[in-house]
């Protein structure tokens, strides 16, 4: 009999890569969606699989709500991807962020408690919970000190995890996953503003492109990768917490670079930055040390940022012809 996964978040970037990774592998996909009928599954269709995935609408912070769709499905494996995802935003929108991240993974974990089914559960962590280490790469013993309300709501949501895996002995683990970046990425993200600006200029725009600080470095990889890992976590036979990165750090200025090379382009003749753009607070470098992945799961990022970039810039290009 086929395993039941319930990816919340389905229609973000990582939940349609793994909706398809697990069709793939002959799971019964279902999804959930603040508003099934409303919202546009879009990243599904253009990875071919909007119908073969069920969709609930389901509000991470409405306890009834979850407890329903969680008691509906009986699923094999829970994944947890939703909740309000931008750092950027959180500045401005902390209530939310908080309310979706901590309240979210607490009432997803007193309903698997409250149904006693052994279900797995997945949590969407963050390497922002990290904040700046300094140039030191970090790993599953490296502390938390977050600099942003994301980072705090993401700080607590993991503790929520272990709390529960010690204090009940659920199966459940949070993935430290840092940036990770596709073609499904949202335009609200630097990188995929970047890849769009460039494809635009490049076809004759004459605008200039606005960053806060281009000299931040950060660990980017490719987003199918690193839904492998989720998937993975929930392989083992114990539950854990992994950080799952490329190991390799670069700046926001060499992103910059390739994405305009990648078109042509000399990114300074195009780009400006803006001190009115940065954040209240931010990590200047980020950097990532996996090999707890690579030895437990056998998990190595299959591409590197300048792939992934050639990538994001060659989806963008065929969006911008079709138009
Ligand atoms: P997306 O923003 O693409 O998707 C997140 C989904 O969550 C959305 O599709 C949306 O679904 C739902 N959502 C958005 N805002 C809220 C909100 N305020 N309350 C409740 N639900 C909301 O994120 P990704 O797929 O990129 O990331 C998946 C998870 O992994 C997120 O938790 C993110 O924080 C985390 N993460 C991502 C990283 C990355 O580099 N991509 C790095 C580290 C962690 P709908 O509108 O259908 O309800």
């Amino acid at each position: 009999m086929s395993k039941k996964a319930l990816i919340c978040g389905i229609s973000g970037q990582d939940g349609a890569y793994l909706a398809k990774l697990l069709i793939n592998k002959n799971y019964e996909v279902y999804g959930t969606s603040r508003d099934a009928q409303m919202s546009s599954l879009k990243n599904l269709e253009y990875l071919g699989i909007r119908d073969k995935v069920q969709c609930f609408s389901m509000s991470l912070t409405d306890f009834r709500s979850v407890l329903q769709v969680l008691d509906q499905v009986q699923a094999d494996e829970v994944y947890n991807l939703a909740g309000q995802s931008s750092v950027g935003l959180s500045f401005d929108q902390p209530v939310e962020t908080l309310e979706s991240i901590t309240i979210g993974t607490l009432n997803l974990l007193e309903s698997i408690r409250f149904i006693g089914k052994l279900t797995k559960l997945y949590n969407a962590g963050s390497s922002e919970c990290f904040g700046d280490t300094h140039g030191l790469p970090a790993d599953e013993q490296t502390p938390f000190r977050p600099r942003s309300p994301y980072a705090v709501a993401k700080s607590a949501a993991f503790w929520e995890v272990a709390n529960y895996r010690e204090a009940y002995n659920l199966f459940c683990c949070s993935g430290i996953l840092f940036n990770h970046e596709s073609p499904l990425r949202p335009q609200r993200f630097v990188t995929q503003k970047i890849i769009a600006a460039a494809c635009r200029i490049a076809n004759g725009s004459k605008e200039k492109l606005m960053l806060g600080n281009i000299n931040i470095e950060r660990d980017w990889g490719y987003a199918p990768d690193y839904v492998e890992a989720m998937y993975l976590m929930l392989q083992q036979d114990m539950p854990g917490d992994f950080v799952i990165a490329t190991g390799k750090t670069i700046s926001l200025s060499d992103f910059i670079s390739e994405a305009f090379s990648a078109v042509g382009l000399h990114w300074q003749d195009h780009v400006v930055s803006d001190a009115s753009l940065c954040r209240p607070t931010d990590i200047s470098v980020s950097r990532a040390n996996p090999s707890k992945a690579r030895e437990k799961l056998g998990w190595v990022a299959s591409r590197n940022i300048q792939e992934t970039i050639k990538i994001m810039v060659a989806a963008m290009q065929q969006k911008i012809s079709l138009n």
